[in-house]
């Protein structure tokens, strides 16, 4: 596996524990007693991205991406006879739907991230699979910016600074809607705009010989991070730990669980991430994938041109992407 402190984290922050959280997971960060600060009471994430409904109704709303005829990005919201109407202003600022159609030319990413945070190992099977350690403390680390790739367009396997390892993983993805610090887990979600499937794609050998014991290189090549179709807000999905999530590759299921085998659930990951750091809006959370990855099968089972992967998660929707050799 990678980096062995990822797994055993003997170097981790002083640790005063005083409780058990839900998942059998807590932590006290070291400070003085009585100097726990916790930010003031926010408003709630933005609240007019309630489609054309009665007002104060509080229906979910589904969000995309897009590019208009003229090369223009927008937002819009689904609606549920197939079309979507244009959100105006700043998803993460003030918005709101208007009845304007959107003209979508093409499909985007459903968000703009301002960064991917990743988790590894954060379930229980897919970290037995790889013969990890379950974590004593989420495993952080960082896709590339530039890795972002759009629902529908191709997932290249790298030739120039090649690999022939490369593997995908499906996730779901947590988007923060409001900046946040030091967010107690009982309010973590308030602090969330909405969830969309993610593929961390992944070259493992450069992920784990070649990469210093770090694994950014390896899941940060161009098109490794897709990302969609779609962002589903936070009231439509109450409990985001309890979703299935599949991996389909070539029409086989090849990953097919739930999101309730998480270690750390998004609630607690949240908390974590954001303790003593700013979770700045728009950030996005990969938040690790269940088993049945191809590094773990028997043989191997790596991405090929012509591949077509499918990451499915209940009440969002599949996100499908190609899989072409780099310069093809
Ligand atoms: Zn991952």
């Amino acid at each position: 596996m990678g980096e062995g402190g990822a797994q055993s984290p003997k170097d981790a922050p002083s640790r005063n524990r005083t409780g058990v959280g839900d998942l059998g997971y807590n932590w006290t960060p070291a400070r003085p007693a009585g100097s726990v600060r916790l930010p003031p009471p926010t408003s709630k994430p933005p609240c007019s991205l309630r489609g054309r409904g009665k007002p104060g109704e509080n229906a979910g709303v589904k969000i995309i991406r897009y590019l208009d005829r003229a090369g223009q990005a927008h937002h819009a919201s689904e609606q549920p006879d197939g079309s979507a109407l244009v959100i105006a202003g700043d998803l993460f600022g003030a918005h709101q739907v208007t009845a304007r159609r959107a003209e979508v030319a093409k499909l985007l990413a459903p968000v703009a991230p301002v960064q991917m945070i990743c988790i590894g190992l954060n379930y229980r099977r897919h970290a037995e699979e790889t013969k990890a350690k379950i974590p004593e403390f989420p495993v952080v680390f960082f896709k590339n910016l530039g890795a972002l790739q759009n629902p529908g367009d191709p997932v290249q396997l790298p030739t120039h600074l090649a690999s022939h390892e490369v593997d995908y993983e499906c996730e779901l993805v947590v988007v923060i809607g409001k900046t946040c610090k030091n967010v107690p887990r009982a309010r973590a979600l308030d602090f969330v705009l909405g969830y969309t499937c993610g593929n961390d794609v992944s070259a493992r050998d450069w992920q784990k010989q070649f990469g210093g014991g770090q694994w950014c290189r390896g899941k940060s090549f161009d098109t490794f991070a897709p990302l969609g179709p779609r962002l589903v807000t936070r009231d439509e999905i109450p409990n985001p730990n309890a979703l299935t999530i599949a991996t389909i590759l070539n029409g086989e299921r090849v990953q097919d669980w739930s999101t309730n085998d998480m270690i750390f659930d998004v609630s607690t990951l949240i908390e974590f991430l954001s303790g003593s750091t700013t979770l700045p809006a728009g950030t996005v959370i990969f938040t690790g994938t269940p088993h049945g990855v191809g590094m773990a099968r028997t043989p191997p089972r790596w991405l090929r041109p012509g591949d077509s992967m499918t990451v499915a998660i209940e009440q969002i929707g599949e996100l499908t992407n190609p899989v072409v050799l780099e310069g093809a």
